[in-house]
C-alpha cells in the first residue's frame, strides 16, 4: 500500500519530543512512537486527513479495502446476535448513565450498529461519520447522520459515544472538542479504544500480543491510556470522570456468553439480556472476575476508559 506520509506533532500536547517504540509492518517507514512529554503513543509519519478519509469508502465496509478482516455491511443484515459488534456493551453501560428518552450522538457510527440498539431502547438517536458511504447506508434507514461537525446544534444530547473510532483519527482532540461542544451541560462522553496502559512492557514481554497487530493496523493511528485520555478531558474541560466496572455488562461476542446461552443460563429479555437463574450468575461473574485476576496476574489493565461528564 502506498499512501504519502505527513509529519505531525503531538496531538495531545504539541510538543515534538517523540522516541520511536517500533517501526510498523505496512507503511514503509511509519513508526509507532510515544510522546515523552505527555504519553500519547502514536504513529509518525502518518497519511493525510484526507488519504485517510478516503480509506474508509465502500470497499472498507465491505471487507475488501485495507482491513480486510471487517466485512460491516454482511454484519449488519446477519441478526443481532451473529454481529461481530459489542455494541450492546456500550448502550448498556450507556443506560446506566443517561435514562431511555435521552438524546445521542454516536461519532464515527459506521453502519449505525450503536444507534439501532439505542434506539431498541428509546434513546433519541443520531450519527456522525466522515464516510459518505457510511452516512448514506445509515440515513438509509432512517436516522438522522451528520456529515460535518459544523451542521451539529451545540448542547444538544445527553450523551455521545465515540467507539473504535478515536484511534483512526489524525486529530483526536478536534473530536474531544466537538463531542464537549454538542453535549449539555452534565452530558456525559463514552469512549471505547484499545487501552494501551502498559504497552511497551507487554511488547517486550510477549511479542505475539494481539495490541502488537492493532498498533500495526493501517487504519490506527492513535493509542491512548487511562492517563492520556483523562488528560485531554481535563484539558478540553470536561468537569468530572467515572470510572465504571465493565465486568457487569455482558459482551455478546464473548465466549462465555454463548456458552451460557447455550446452557439457557442466559436468556434475551427484549433487547436487555440477563442472567436467568443463578448458577448462571454465579458461572459469569465468577468468569469475569477469573478475567480480571489473570489480567492482574499480567499486568494487563482493565481495557475501559472512564466516562466524563461535561
Ligand atoms: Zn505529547
Amino acid at each position: 500500500m502506498s499512501l504519502a506520509l505527513v509529519h505531525y506533532s503531538c496531538n495531545l500536547c504539541g510538543q515534538e519530543k517523540e522516541k520511536i517504540l517500533f517501526e510498523r509492518a505496512v507503511l514503509a517507514g511509519s513508526n509507532v512512537v510515544v510522546c515523552m512529554n505527555c504519553g500519547l503513543i502514536y504513529v509518525n509519519p502518518r497519511p493525510s486527513d484526507k488519504a485517510l478519509n478516503e480509506l474508509y469508502n465502500e470497499n472498507y465496509y465491505k471487507g475488501n479495502g485495507f482491513d480486510g478482516t471487517a466485512d460491516y455491511v454482511a454484519d449488519a443484515i446477519r441478526s443481532p446476535f451473529e454481529q461481530k459488534t459489542s455494541a450492546h456493551f456500550d448502550v448498556a453501560v450507556i443506560s446506566d448513565f443517561v435514562p431511555s428518552g435521552g438524546y445521542l450522538l454516536d461519532i464515527g457510527c459506521g453502519l449505525g450498529h450503536l444507534m439501532k440498539l439505542a434506539h431498541a431502547r428509546g434513546y433519541h438517536v443520531e450519527g456522525y461519520d466522515i464516510s459518505p458511504f457510511a452516512v448514506e447506508f445509515v440515513k438509509k434507514q432512517g436516522f438522522h447522520v451528520y456529515h460535518s461537525f459544523g451542521s451539529i446544534p451545540s448542547e444538544r444530547f445527553d450523551a455521545v459515544t465515540i467507539v473504535e473510532t478515536l484511534e483512526h483519527a489524525n486529530d483526536p482532540m478536534a473530536i474531544i472538542k466537538e463531542a464537549f461542544r454538542v453535549l449539555k451541560k452534565g452530558g456525559v462522553l463514552y469512549i471505547w479504544s484499545e487501552n494501551f496502559d502498559g504497552f511497551v512492557e507487554n511488547i517486550l514481554r510477549r511479542r505475539k500480543d494481539r495490541r502488537f497487530g492493532y498498533a500495526s493496523t493501517v487504519g490506527h493511528i492513535n493509542f491512548f491510556t487511562t492517563k492520556v485520555i483523562k488528560s485531554y478531558f481535563l484539558k478540553i474541560g470536561f468537569r468530572s470522570f467515572i470510572t465504571f466496572d465493565s465486568d457487569l455488562y455482558f459482551r455478546k461476542n464473548s465466549q462465555l456468553y454463548r456458552f451460557l446461552y447455550k446452557l439457557r443460563l442466559m436468556r434475551p429479555k427484549g433487547v436487555e439480556d440477563k442472567v436467568t437463574t443463578s448458577y448462571g450468575r454465579f458461572i459469569w461473574l465468577g468468569g469475569r472476575r477469573l478475567v480480571r485476576f489473570y489480567r492482574r496476574l499480567q499486568g494487563i489493565p482493565c481495557n475501559h476508559f472512564p466516562i466524563a461528564v461535561k
